[in-house]
């Protein structure tokens, strides 16, 4: 398992709902907890690591002994949204890009615990913002589709350099085509977790 970084198809990905919570998915959720802390990560979503399924984890505090701080969300609905407040954004998928998006400043989020429990909870602050951020790559949506287009073309040589890069390790091999990519997110989704 790894991190995938823009412009990896699986980023764009309208992810499905999961309908089973089996042992592979609890495998996986501790596997993607891991990678986030080794990237100091608060949040990661499933398709961050090519898997096309709807569920991310998340530790605002990004402290890997804080156990009690480690939330799952399985199939997360946003049900309200209130205020908004702009913030500074990161995302593990662009790693130093960093820059000002505005977003609800209280949520109510819906979603299912690993133990296939439903929960809700309102959440503001840094809280609320990571659920928006990695609710929004479930859907395909990066940070950069949020920001300004002024904020945007500070970043557009990073963003650019990304694109190259990306581009060179499907050239080179390393990555197949995104044709190719595409197709293993299909059939994951059809084969399940
Ligand atoms: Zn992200």
């Amino acid at each position: 398992m790894e991190i995938v970084r823009y412009p990896h198809p699986a980023l764009r990905w309208k992810s499905q709902p999961l309908t089973e919570i089996n042992s592979t998915l609890r495998t996986t959720v501790r596997q993607m907890f891991d990678l986030m802390y080794e990237s100091r990560g608060i949040g990661l979503a499933a398709n961050q690591v090519a898997i096309p399924f709807r569920f991310f984890v998340v530790n605002v505090t990004s402290d890997p002994e804080l156990k009690d701080e480690e939330h799952v969300f399985i199939n997360p609905e946003i049900t309200r949204r209130k205020g908004n407040e702009e913030g500074e954004e990161g995302c593990l998928s662009l790693p130093e890009v960093y820059g000002q998006v505005r977003r609800a400043e209280e949520i109510v989020v819906d979603a299912f615990d690993l133990d296939g429990r439903q929960f809700e909870m309102t959440l503001s602050g840094l809280p609320a913002r990571v659920i928006q951020h990695e609710t929004d790559h479930l859907d395909g949506v990066l940070f950069l589709d949020r920001m300004s287009d002024v904020a945007r073309r500070e970043l557009s040589d990073q963003i650019t350099d990304f694109e190259a890069m990306f581009q060179r390790q499907q050239e080179s091999g390393e990555y197949p085509s995104d044709e190719r990519l595409k197709q293993n997110l299909r059939e994951l989704q059809a084969n399940g977790l």
